[in-house]
């Protein structure tokens, strides 16, 4: 699946922020609005990315996470499940999101993303009777190795 193009993240989010900042009768400002492009040029980032990214500009950091919590319930940007060894909290753009296969542990809540190229063509080649794919997220449940384990241990 192609990435979207600049123009066309940009184009969408500012419509969803508008549209969200319109409903809720919240001011329309030029901080907003800068740390909108920002986020658009970022893509995947944590807060501290997020100001670096804002160096230069006079933005409070309680108004970028105000601006990215509005981000959020506007259907911008979601926060990403933390990652084992990744220190921060990652957010991404919601609507860039590429096709994926996740698998999910029920017990720990583990997500890990699966590269299988046989799920993924079957599913990208995949024609529906009166509807056109854009993307898919495909979430397959079960127990991790490790909790596979632990339960096995407290069988026996
Ligand atoms: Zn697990």
């Amino acid at each position: 699946m192609p990435h979207k193009k600049q123009d066309d993240i940009y184009r969408e989010a500012y419509q969803r922020l508008c549209a969200y900042i319109e409903t809720h009768q919240l001011r329309h400002t030029a901080e907003r609005m800068t740390i909108l492009s920002a986020v658009c040029t970022l893509q995947r980032f944590s807060v501290d990315d997020l100001r670096y990214a804002l160096t230069g500009i006079t933005i409070s950091r309680a108004t970028v996470y105000n601006t990215l919590s509005i981000m959020e319930e506007a259907g911008i940007v979601h926060r990403l499940e933390k990652d084992f060894g990744k220190r921060a909290t990652q957010y991404e753009i919601v609507f860039l999101r590429h096709s994926s296969v996740k698998i999910i542990c029920q017990k720990c809540g583990r997500i890990s993303e699966v590269k299988d190229s046989t799920i993924q063509r079957m599913l990208d080649d995949k024609n529906f009777t009166n509807f056109v794919q854009d993307r898919y997220s495909l979430y397959i449940y079960g127990h991790c190795k490790v909790c596979r384990r632990k339960q096995i241990t407290k069988i026996n």
